[in-house]
């Protein structure tokens, strides 16, 4: 089941830069910065209410970040949904026909299970699935 959206994820040239923006606009600071090689991306993560932004900049040129900023601009890039259990919410997307870019759950930045569907069938929206790690 899907109980909120967890984040919203924004494809930036430089999350130096990009930090001052969001922290002058939202008067808050990013609480954590991450690495998330398996992906080639950084990440940053500021708290907004019960949601957070996620900010994502590319670590090498084969990066999902790098082909995204090659083929546009910076900005939205996805929208992430908390979930209660990510396997059997993975099960029953992939039964009702969605095309899943990852059919089973991997680790995630901000110590998460992640996966993300395809925007073919989403009506052109990213969607990553989350749920945070036990233990
Ligand atoms: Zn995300």
């Amino acid at each position: 089941m899907v109980k909120k959206i967890e984040h919203i994820g924004i494809a930036v040239n430089s999350i130096e830069d990009s930090c001052k923006v969001y922290e002058t606009l939202f008067q808050s600071q990013f609480y954590k910065e991450e690495h998330v090689e398996s992906e080639g991306v950084r990440t940053a993560f500021i708290q907004v209410g019960d949601s957070k932004i996620e900010l994502l900049e590319a670590t090498n040129n084969d990066s999902p970040i790098a082909k995204f900023l090659e083929k546009g601009k910076e900005g939205f890039h996805h929208i992430a949904f908390e979930v209660d259990d990510i396997d059997s919410e993975l099960k029953r997307l992939q039964t009702e026909g969605f095309q899943l870019i990852h059919v089973s759950p991997k680790d995630g930045a901000d110590n998460k299970r992640i996966a993300f569907l395809h925007p073919k069938s989403t009506t052109g929206m990213l969607i990553e699935l989350c749920q945070e790690k036990i233990g």
